[in-house]
């Protein structure tokens, strides 16, 4: 058997710790076997490798129990000794920031050495034993040079993790962002947000190459065409920023803005893209320009109306008959009306696009409800129109705004009279499907051409319908009553045939278990 001498036998444990630290993944998977054997090597009953938290209580790494004393593993770092003293029943050793002593006390010892981490203490490494193992001087130096490797292990570890940290804010910062965005470096995807990936439809993965990513933009693209030549320009534009705008396949806007990554020293580093889905701009605008023209027309043609009427009323120079100033008064009423109904509409429409339409429900029997509708209706029918109630669950209650619901109603009622021609039959059916109750409005006037049955609930819409050249509408009606139906969970929809009619339909929810019943 050979014996190692003191230097040797220091030797191997630091080429043991150095071997094991090297080859782990890391530090802090083989502590405890670094502490192991320096427990061994120094015949410790007790050794601890505690770490700080952010709190400055200590808590331990790794840690070896040779006695039967349970050892509490939190500790305050201020109180550290004390609990150690207690719990072994001696006078603890010292630790201060800057220098290491060590003394014995009865039977026992407690050894210390501090972790440093750029100039700090992070934590220590502890011994306890008896005191016939007390470490020597040389010990103590070895013991340091170990403390100084886990340290150095140690912190190359945190930065490792501090970095991991920062790389997993900085995603989430991303993909908490309400743009896509992606990240290219030398013609390779190198980073991309999800929300990117899903407005492109397709999988822009961290690695795909620049062309891929382009060619995703190309397929969305409702005009595959101009986009490629904004793609292009992207490539070869100098500009800090470039912005194009696209529309999709599914009628929805997306706004890209290529952007310069620089150095510090304004180098160019590499290029992102910022993607944002304007469509609710677009169609604000949209509706700001429709509302100008209705605002610049149909509201101008009831005013000229009136000033012509209250001109005439006003002139000195000509006697007006009781009878004629009658005609005038009733022509400004109507024309005030029609007013009235226009700016109704339109703020219908825009609380509607705004998506800040409040409804107020209440529960009401279906019976009930057509009962109001029908007195509410009688007074803008005429001789010549007709309409009956087909209704086999009226006792049926439903949770609507009840006065949406008479408007959604009360426009289908307003268009079959507008739109139909000699004697008008209109015929109001409601019926439960399910959980829903069915509405519909059917009228026998001339139809709507079946490539335009999806586009009359569009905002504006009108059918370009000669004979009707005249008419007074402002192609709100439907779309309101859409967004109505819509805000209570149900849908609307149209059939029609050109000649013979057209029936529309909606369905309501009915009504919840519980609730007082209104109306
Ligand atoms: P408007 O205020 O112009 O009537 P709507 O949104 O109510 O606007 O209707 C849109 C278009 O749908 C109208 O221009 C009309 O051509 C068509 N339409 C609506 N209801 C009927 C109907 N019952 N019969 C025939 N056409 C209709």
């Amino acid at each position: 058997m050979i014996l190692l001498s003191a230097l040797d036998q220091n030797d191997n444990i630091l080429n043991s710790f150095s071997d094991l630290l090297v080859r782990s993944p890391s530090c802090s998977c083989v502590l405890k076997d670094l502490l192991e054997t320096v427990v061994n090597n120094w015949h410790a009953n007790i050794g601890m490798i505690l770490i700080k938290d952010h709190q400055d209580n200590l808590r331990p790494l790794a840690l070896i129990n040779k006695t039967n004393i349970e050892l509490k593993i939190k500790f305050a770092a201020r109180d550290f000794h004390e609990h150690l003293s207690g719990l072994v029943n001696i006078q603890a050793c010292l630790i201060t920031d800057s220098q290491i002593e060590f003394k014995e006390d009865g039977d026992m010892f407690i050894f210390s050495c501090p972790l440093w981490i750029e100039n700090k203490i992070i934590g220590i490494l502890s011994l306890c034993g008896m005191a016939e193992y007390l470490p020597k001087k040389e010990d103590i130096a070895i013991l340091q040079v170990i403390t100084n490797q886990i340290s150095l292990s140690l912190e190359k570890e945190l930065a490792v993790e501090k970095n991991n940290t920062q790389q997993y804010c900085f995603n989430s910062v991303l993909d908490s962002l309400t743009e896509g965005i992606a990240i290219v470096n030398v013609n390779k995807i190198i980073y991309s947000n999800s929300l990117i990936r899903r407005m492109l439809k397709c999988g822009v993965n961290v690695n795909i190459n620049l062309e891929d990513f382009f060619n995703c933009v190309i397929n969305i693209s409702k005009e595959p065409f101009k986009t490629q030549i904004y793609l292009e320009t992207c490539r070869v534009v100098e500009k800090e920023t470039y912005t194009f705008e696209i529309e999709t396949k599914d009628n929805s806007y997306m706004k890209f803005t290529k952007f310069h990554i620089l150095s510090p020293g304004k180098e160019l580093l590499s290029f992102g893209f910022l993607v944002s889905d304007i469509t609710k701009h677009k169609e604000a605008d949209k509706l700001k320009n429709d509302l100008m023209a209705i605002v610049s027309h149909e509201l101008r043609t009831p005013l000229t109306s009136i000033k012509g009427n209250v001109s005439s009323l006003l002139r000195k120079d000509v006697m007006w008959t009781d009878e004629m100033k009658d005609d005038f008064l009733n022509d400004i009423y109507d024309e005030c009306n029609r007013l009235n109904m226009l700016i109704e509409k339109i703020l219908d429409i825009s609380k509607i696009n705004a998506g800040v339409l409040k409804l107020q429900k209440e529960l009401i029997r279906i019976d009930k409800l057509l009962n109001k509708f029908n007195l509410k209706i009688v007074n803008r029918l005429f001789q010549r129109q007709e309409i009956n109630f087909d209704i086999n669950n009226g006792t049926d209650i439903l949770e609507i705004d009840e006065e949406k619901i008479q408007q959604v109603l009360v426009n289908l009622i307003d268009n079959a009279v507008k739109y139909g021609e000699g004697d008008v039959k209109i015929k109001i059916g409601v019926r439960r499907e399910d959980d829903m109750v069915l509405f519909s409005v059917a009228d026998n006037g001339p139809g709507i051409a079946q490539d335009v049955l999806d586009k009359i609930f569009q905002k504006f819409y009108q059918v370009n319908n000669s004979s009707h050249a005249n008419n007074l509408g402002s192609g709100l009606g439907l779309a309101i009553c859409k967004g109505f139906v819509q805000a209570h969970g149900g849908t609307i929809w149209v059939g029609s045939t050109l000649g013979k009619g057209s029936t529309f339909y909606f369905t309501l929810p009915l009504k919840k278990e519980g609730g007082e019943v209104f109306g």
